[in-house]
């Protein structure tokens, strides 16, 4: 079947750089850019340098996308990725950066304008439309999709119908994972899906669930975590051939450090969640990229839940997403650095 041999090469884990561009509610003011490309790159390249009060950090990745770089231009070079997922690959994408940096924009986009939808649905058309394809070779697939966010280290289930007095009432969303490697999450919707019309009505549902959150909860949608999972169940049916693939969407938590002395009770909770779990991923994929013996999986709900996808011949994308705006400059370069540090 097909085969990633770029992946396979240099090991399963890939960093690609996004720079967002400047947008008009940016701060203004007279600072010089901090985002220059070390070779003159229109939309990708491989290098990129921040600076910052005149000192240059240079920074390479697998992939840098300048801010003229369109979701097209992106999703070319996550589509064999995605492919995987249909040759029962488990593949995990995740977006990384402060908040405002082009996290949502990557993943999700702007779904009312065509041209500017994001990486999710890009994939799940090319997912939909390959399994299609493939109906002529005896190939039938099953997919199912959960929707779930992770915020002070509870999962809430997106796709559940509730009202908000009765929100996750006696749910625990215990996650176990099987000797086959099969994660389960107790008491979590799963939907089985058969076009692109049905997810994208459950994308539709996350998003409102989301949003409910974010007036009631002070933004939380920026302060957790947002996994989407299709299990992908392959079956040839001249060849009784059979696969299972995974694909996980992750929408990171914003990874600006609220480290305010000032910061207590919840607020302080939530930081110090965020900063903890997006700590586990950056531990859990570094050891990964070493080949450790001992990989962390344990310390955090995300890197638990996602295990089975992300060790073995797992596939997994990191974007770190950068802001140009000079007073990002900072975080920007923690961000660098972080994904320096996983690739
Ligand atoms: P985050 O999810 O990291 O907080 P968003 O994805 O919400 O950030 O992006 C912040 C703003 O920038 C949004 O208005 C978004 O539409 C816009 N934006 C982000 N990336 C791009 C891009 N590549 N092109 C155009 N607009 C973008
Ligand atoms: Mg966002």
């Amino acid at each position: 079947k097909l085969h990633n041999t770029i992946l396979e090469l240099k090991g399963n884990i890939r960093v690609f750089c996004r720079v967002r561009p400047s947008l008009p509610d940016d701060s203004v003011g007279t600072e010089a850019p901090v985002i220059s490309y070390p070779t003159s790159v229109e939309t990708l390249g491989r290098g990129i340098d921040l600076i910052q009060s005149g000192q240059k950090y240079p920074f390479t990745f697998d992939k840098v996308f300048s801010h003229d770089a369109s979701q097209q231009d992106v999703f070319v070079e996550i589509s064999q990725l995605i492919q995987s997922a249909l040759d029962g690959y488990k593949v995990c994408i995740f977006a990384y950066g402060q908040t405002g940096s082009g996290k949502t924009y990557t993943m999700m986009g702007k779904t009312e304008a065509p041209d500017q939808k994001g990486l999710i649905p890009r994939s799940l058309e090319q997912i939909f439309q390959a399994s299609q394809s493939l109906l002529a070779q005896g190939w039938k697939y099953k997919m199912q999709a959960s929707m779930l966010e992770i915020y002070n280290e509870n999962i809430r289930d997106l796709l559940t119908n509730r009202s908000s007095a009765t929100e996750n009432t006696g749910k625990q969303y215990t996650i176990k994972h099987d000797a086959n490697g099969n994660t389960q999450v107790t008491d979590l919707t799963i939907v089985d899906v058969c076009s692109i019309q049905e997810i994208s009505s459950l994308l539709r549902q996350a998003a409102q669930s989301r949003s409910v959150g974010k007036t009631q909860m002070n933004e939380q949608s920026s302060r957790s975590h947002f996994v989407f999972t299709l299990r992908i169940s392959g079956v040839n049916e001249n060849t009784e051939q059979q696969v299972q693939g995974v694909l996980n969407l992750i929408d990171l938590a914003g990874s600006e450090r609220l480290s305010r002395s000032g910061a207590t009770g919840d607020r302080l909770k939530e930081t110090q969640a965020i900063n903890k779990s997006l700590s586990c991923l950056s531990d859990v994929i570094f050891a990964l990229a070493k080949k450790e013996d001992h990989v962390p999986f344990r310390n955090s709900k995300l890197t638990y839940l996602l295990q089975p996808c992300l060790g073995g011949d797992s596939k997994t994308l990191m974007f770190v997403n950068i802001s140009p705006e000079p007073t990002s400059v900072g975080e920007s370069l923690c961000s660098l650095r972080f994904a320096a540090r996983v690739n």
